[in-house]
């Protein structure tokens, strides 16, 4: 969920920094030696030809010059884009790592690894033979149709490129699958009859529109049969997959296997951890967990009931949970106690000496405009780091929509506790602060290819590193439901390592996640069909947050008495959204690489 805030915020800053993307490139504080100079004209080849390689991604980003091309999937463009790679990969290692600034080395594992991470799924994780739902161009005709940086005759005249495209697309898509899993083929056909609604209506409906403002698509009776065409494709490719579609004992399994998990978590969780051991973490983690919210429910129980505990541990704390959550804000006061939590938020950041913040532009919280609603409960829209002046938001749901019913459940879901931890997660001193110190020292690199263990893991650490300096005055209810909180990211690790590497059923899935961590049924569900459906994300959360905190003791022990809290999190953010473990050896000096 929070993954998909931060997108939110991260296409957003990239839309509009667009314009001053070639221009200002800003590197901040930064001497201009020879070595600098060239390596940032070097990172303007890079994405060049990355972007040629991936002009679907360049697209999604914000840039509108590959915008009229589709990335057809033959044999050959794959062939091309290794290529690609590979120059790239070279013309990397000729420069001396140990020579470049700090903020470049991390620019330089960021572009590193981003090229290993392609390879590797072109020559060996290889979804394109086995995830029917990896060719889906719904969304992209979407991005189009909305795309910041088109104006409407640019826009049809993209859009009738695409359409000629889209045959072919499914072709070569066709003809790479081999040996499919269930679950994808699945995913694939109902989002593909889902996304027909952008071609069937919104496309229609926008050339109509355009043409009642004079603006046309040269050949009307071209334009149609094109558009019929496309449609026909993504049938047939619906028909195919149905016809297809795998029994049980042919079908490729959903879980990934060890070999594979293992890559993709170097890959894309962390590079000095192994998946295993971040699992035995994780199972530790939740011992002591439910060990420390037994403890905590026993001791306020008497506060909310007058009945005896109940005997079993888990049916104590989950009765309290309950009884915790009727404490919530009434709905037509939510965003307004979002705003009150915000400003005390700040206040305590200032007072215990958490870290600096940025006081010439506080946060502005608002109602989420209506063309971003439907994702998520808050996030942050961010100018980026081409546009230090813009404004940042923190875009709250407003409940006006909902039922009496759903209100409530949202209520109580984010009730006067949970409250407080989002907005620490989201805002104050989590993902908003972590952008701010970003910000200070701009790279289009690191805003691209900025790590989600690292984001994320921040905005879970703050929330135990607040709770522990005291906000909540060491309140054993907000402590408890932190823990519920904190239960879910550690019980997402062991769901998704366990899927994949232990063989995992789904009664053991759906038990784990609702006896083990308290969480609904629907939510476990839903949990669970993630866990099919994708490999190592589930992971990030935890992964950063465990690297992060296990970077403050050691940070701590070198430090001795000139430690500081206030300057370990300042330097830690320091470094842009870079990797944990390449931040790490920039903070303890231990960089041999
Ligand atoms: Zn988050
Ligand atoms: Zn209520």
């Amino acid at each position: 969920m929070f993954r998909k805030q931060l997108l939110i915020f991260t296409i957003i800053g990239l839309c509009l920094s667009q314009a001053i993307f070639a221009q200002k490139d800003r590197t901040q504080r930064t001497i201009m030696t020879p070595e600098v100079i060239e390596f940032s004209a070097f990172k303007k080849e890079f994405l060049a030809q990355y972007w040629a390689a991936n002009p679907m991604s360049a697209t999604y980003q914000g840039l509108a010059d590959y915008c009229n091309k589709l990335d057809i999937p033959t044999k050959e463009s794959a062939l091309q884009k290794l290529s690609i790679y590979s120059d790239l990969m070279g013309r990397l290692a000729k420069y001396d790592y140990k020579k470049l600034s700090p903020s470049d080395q991390i620019d330089y594992q960021l572009m590193k690894n981003q090229v290993q991470k392609k390879m590797w799924y072109i020559q060996s994780f290889q979804p394109h033979i086995w995830k029917p739902s990896y060719y889906n161009v719904s969304s992209y005709f979407d991005k189009i149709l909305n795309h910041p940086e088109l104006d409407d005759k640019e826009r049809l005249y993209v859009l009738e490129q695409l359409l000629q495209q889209l045959p072919t697309y499914y072709r070569a898509a066709v003809s790479n699958l081999k040996k499919v899993t269930i679950e994808h083929t699945e995913l694939a056909i109902s989002q593909l009859k889902g996304g027909l609604n952008i071609f069937e209506q919104k496309i229609p409906d926008y050339v109509a529109k355009s043409k009642e403002k004079g603006i046309q698509v040269n050949d009307q009776g071209h334009f149609d049969q094109q558009l019929e065409d496309a449609i026909a494709s993504i049938n047939r490719y619906i028909e195919w997959l149905q016809i297809n579609q795998p029994s049980p004992e042919k079908a490729r399994p959903f879980r990934i296997g060890q070999m594979y998990y293992e890559r993709k978590f170097n890959l894309e969780i962390s590079a000095d951890m192994k998946a295993k051991e971040l699992y035995q973490l994780a199972q530790q983690a939740k011992k002591e967990t439910h060990v420390l919210m037994g403890q905590m429910a026993a001791s306020i129980w008497p506060k909310y009931f007058k009945e005896p505990m109940p005997t079993d541990r888990k049916e104590m704390i989950s009765q309290l949970i309950d009884t915790l959550s009727t404490k919530h804000s009434k709905r037509e006061d939510f965003v307004e106690d979002i705003r009150k939590q915000l400003a005390e938020l700040t206040a305590f950041v200032n007072e215990k000496q958490i870290l600096r913040q940025d006081t010439t532009k506080p946060l502005k919280v608002r109602e989420t405009p209506a063309y971003m609603r439907g994702v998520s409960v808050a996030s942050i829209s961010a100018p980026g780091p081409y546009d230090a002046e813009g404004e940042t938001y923190y875009n709250v749901a407003p409940l006006d929509k909902y039922t009496e019913e759903e209100a409530e459940s949202y209520l109580r879901e984010y009730n006067h506790y949970m409250l407080q931890i989002l907005n620490i997660h989201e805002a104050i001193p989590g993902h908003y602060t972590q952008l701010y110190y970003a910000n200070q020292s701009p790279s289009i690199i690191k805003s691209l290819f900025g790590d989600g263990p690292m984001i994320e893991g921040w905005a879970c650490y703050t929330e135990r590193m607040m709770l522990e300096e005291g906000y909540g005055n060491q309140s054993p209810e907000l402590w408890l439901l932190y823990y519920k909180w904190y239960l879910r990211i550690v019980c997402n690790t062991i769901l998704d390592y366990s899927v994949h590497n232990l063989n995992m059923s789904k009664e053991e899935g759906i038990d784990l996640l609702m006896n083990e961590a308290f969480q609904e049924k629907t939510e476990a569900e839903g949990k669970w069909r993630r866990a099919t459906l994708s490999q190592v994300q589930l992971c990030e959360y935890f992964a950063g947050f465990s690297e992060i905190y296990q970077l403050r003791k050691d940070y701590k022990a070198l430090k001795g008495d000139a430690y500081t809290l206030k300057e370990f999190n300042e330097t830690f953010l320091s470094f842009g959204s870079a990797p944990v473990s390449a931040i790490r050896k920039l903070m303890l000096g231990t960089d041999t690489k």
